[in-house]
């Protein structure tokens, strides 16, 4: 087996796992809330994510499980929230770097699995359309991209609707 990822020994498939919270809060000026996008879409929310770029969890969260399993720095370092160039950035353009990195290094992505943990919207409903603008972004078929929405049962911030949280895994197969 020969690997690609500085490792000429290495395995023939990696794993990364990410992880993200945004605090959210009402539009200006009765908070610091954006928009609510999540999967890079935009959804009807009174709530949005306070955030330097546009504060889309579930892509922050997937970019960082690439890079994790590529074991390169996380989004924050590669593009820190003290750059006035990520202001109110789409963070599609963060997963494809992570995209470019992956590809750039002789992987592909074998799949990705996707947890958003929140009050509101609900995830169920958007299942489809979030796995395939996901996957538009990997440029990989969309039966790769998994997510699925939980509840925190009223418990703690997010269970009040004070945030939005996500985890992600994923896996990357040699090319
Ligand atoms: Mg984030």
């Amino acid at each position: 087996m020969t690997g690609r990822n500085g490792d000429p020994a290495g395995p023939s498939v990696r794993v990364g796992h990410g992880y993200d919270l945004h605090r959210l809060e009402p539009a200006v000026p009765a908070g610091a809330g954006r928009p609510l996008v999540l999967g890079g879409l935009p959804f009807e929310s009174p709530l949005g994510p306070v955030a330097h770029s546009d504060g889309d969890a579930l892509l922050h969260a997937i970019t960082d499980a690439l890079l994790g399993a590529l074991a390169l720095d996380d989004l924050g370092t590669r593009f820190p929230d003290s750059d006035p160039a990520s202001a109110g950035a789409d963070s599609r353009r963060f997963l494809l770097d992570a995209v470019a990195a992956v590809r750039e290094r002789g992987w592909e992505i074998g799949n990705v699995d996707a947890t958003v943990i929140c009050e509101a919207p609900k995830i169920a409903p958007h299942r489809g359309r979030l796995a395939a603008s996901i996957a538009a972004v990997l440029g990989c078929p969309v039966d790769r991209v998994n997510v699925k929405g939980k509840t925190h049962e009223k418990l703690d911030a997010i269970g009040e609707g004070r945030a939005i949280e996500v985890h992600a895994v994923c896996m990357l197969c040699r090319q």
